[in-house]
């Protein structure tokens, strides 16, 4: 099971460009977007016009990248200047035109997006590409829009959709009216969802605002209890954050198709939406649960909180409270509160990232791989660590969550992002003898290990060093498939106890569980011997891991209660 929780506000890939007059008014955009039929899917047809200003020359961007995917200008087919006078030409970057035409002149442009060949691949991150079918179409706003270099701080932007007969529409500016105005920034603008075709719309309340839930497909649980489960995390961060100003919201869930590896749940938060991909066979699950709340923090520890580069903040710490707000609202129990932090100590204890320095971390964030997961780790080690501290230095009265909701309320005073020692800052206030800097120095800067605080789950679980078996295929599986020959098998492995040899050739395989040192790995070779089965567990050396184990004495109730949750799960 995967899941990729991109940070939009970090990805939308806007150039930096240089002051003008034109950043003291608003600049106009105009869109006209059409889904018309092509081949077997769709296709949107996209008219922009704005007004040319009196240099007679602009730049024109395309979308670029968005959240790990790249070359979305590739998408982008058929760009013509369509305003009398006008013309496009090429520079020497891909996703920049340069556009000339009479001063003073409203420029119009058209292009059309097509079906997006990377988006059927399966990959998590792909999903954020544009999507067309003949059944529906999703596309994020930094995957879609082309927009003028002059206007890159606030925008006045009209929207025209045309659908096909029948189509359902439902969007994050204009609450899924055809014809819409919006006005905020570029990267608000930019930081958009439309989604339209055969989704089921509902409209849900959380503490009486309302909440726009799409959802197509057929879903392994109904539509009331995908919509009870969203508007319970809603409520919960809501309330986290004593914030109810939201007049329209949007959740969107596009459904996936089970991968082989067990599914997928991806997510992105963007302006007043969060857009959702979810494994259909499994639907609500700790990890559905998990994305959704997750990318919902992001509204406030992200958007409200800005950093820069901080991810063991802007996304360590929103994993944290993902999980501490499903168990308070009563979606998932301590034992599964505790099954996950397990999980991630496994792979913290496991990961060869983790002694890696931060600016490593920092440039590898979305390269996908274990570099990727270290932020997340860290920071939640870090918040459980200064919760605790701030817990015993207070006598119980504070927690971190205090010390999340005074950077907020700085956060909006200044209006800048926030650094390392606001954050540090904001921890010390409540616990003075604590080093909260130092260990982001120590630990994020500087590629030292952390372990987590015994007390970091209450009196009700305890901490204990196991040896926990990493996963490890003992050959290489990937050159071995493609050549059905088997190769690089390692000689103290269990695949070489079990007989797996270089050399022999792959006539089946009955039992593959990718990252599961628990499962079993069944193969069918032949060599000189003859053909026969091979089976084995993936299990490599153990590896001491602390893991927290339920304390006797304790009962649950009281276990709940620490963490702020005094009613037991109610039903799923
Ligand atoms: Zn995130």
């Amino acid at each position: 099971m995967k899941a990729v929780f991109a940070c939009a506000l970090l990805l939308l890939g806007i150039g930096c460009q240089p002051s003008t007059a034109a950043d003291t008014a608003p600049g106009r955009l105009s869109y006209a977007a059409s889904l018309v039929p092509a081949g077997n899917g769709m296709r949107l047809d996209v008219e922009l016009s704005f007004p040319g200003g009196d240099a007679g020359r602009t730049r024109l961007y395309l979308p670029s990248h968005f959240s790990g995917q790249r070359a979305l200008y590739e998408n982008v087919h058929n760009l013509r200047a369509a305003s009398p006078g006008a013309a496009l030409a090429d520079t020497d970057q891909p996703d920049v035109k340069t556009v000339t035409f009479p001063p003073g002149q409203d420029v119009r442009v058209r292009y059309e997006i097509a079906p997006d060949p990377q988006g059927a691949s399966g990959q998590p991150g792909a999903y954020f590409r544009p999507a067309l079918s003949a059944q529906e179409f999703h596309g994020i706003g930094t995957t879609l829009w082309a927009y003028p270099a002059q206007y890159h701080k606030t925008v006045s932007v009209s929207l025209h959709w045309t659908l096909p007969l029948g189509w359902t529409f439902c969007d994050s500016l204009g609450a899924g009216q055809t014809d819409q105005a919006f006005t905020g920034t570029l990267e608000q603008f930019l930081a958009s969802a439309y989604l339209a075709g055969d989704y089921r719309l509902r409209t849900l309340r959380a503490a009486g605002q309302p909440i726009t839930l799409a959802l197509r497909g057929k879903w392994k649980s109904s539509d009331d209890a995908l919509a009870s489960v969203s508007a319970r995390i809603v409520e919960a961060e809501r309330e986290f954050w004593d914030d109810r100003d939201f007049p329209s919201f949007l959740v969107a869930v596009v459904p996936t198709e089970p991968a082989g590896d067990g599914g997928s749940d991806a997510g992105v938060e963007l302006t007043h939406t969060v857009l959702l991909f979810g494994d259909k066979s499994r639907a609500l699950d700790f990890s559905f649960q998990y994305v959704l709340a997750h990318e919902l923090f992001h509204t406030w520890n992200a958007d409200a909180i800005r950093t820069e580069g901080l991810y063991w903040f802007s996304e360590g710490f929103t994993d944290y409270y993902a999980r501490l707000l499903l168990l308070r609202a009563g979606l998932i129990s301590t034992d599964e509160y505790a099954r996950d932090v397990n999980r991630v100590l496994r792979e913290y204890a496991q990961s060869p990232a983790r002694s890696r320095p931060g600016d490593e971390a920092a440039r590898g964030f979305y390269a996908g791989s274990d570099l990727s997961r270290l932020p997340y780790q860290q920071g939640m080690l870090l918040a459980a660590r200064w919760n605790v501290q701030i817990r015993a230095a207070t006598g119980g009265k504070s927690s971190l969550d205090d010390a999340m909701r005074d950077l907020r309320r700085t956060a909006r005073a200044n209006d800048a992002p926030v650094t390392a020692p606001d954050i540090a800052g904001a921890v010390s206030r409540y616990a003075s003898q604590a080093d909260p800097l130092g260990d982001v120095r120590r630990v994020v800067t500087g590629g030292g290990t952390l372990s987590p605080e015994p007390g970091a789950l209450g009196p009700g679980w305890a901490l204990r060093t196991v040896g926990v078996a990493p996963f490890e295929a003992g050959f290489d599986a990937r050159a071995t498939l493609d050549a059905r020959v088997v190769s690089g098998v390692k000689p103290k492995s269990r695949a070489f106890g079990a007989g797996l040899r270089d050399g022999q050739e792959v006539l089946g395989c009955t039992a593959w569980t990718p990252g599961d040192a628990n499962g079993r790995i069944a193969l069918t070779v032949r060599d000189a011997e003859g053909s026969r089965d091979i089976e084995w567990t993936p299990a490599g050396d153990p590896i001491p891991t602390p893991q927290f184990v339920r304390a006797k004495a304790v009962s649950d109730a009281d276990c709940r209660a620490w963490f702020g949750n005094p009613t037991p799960p109610a039903a799923r």
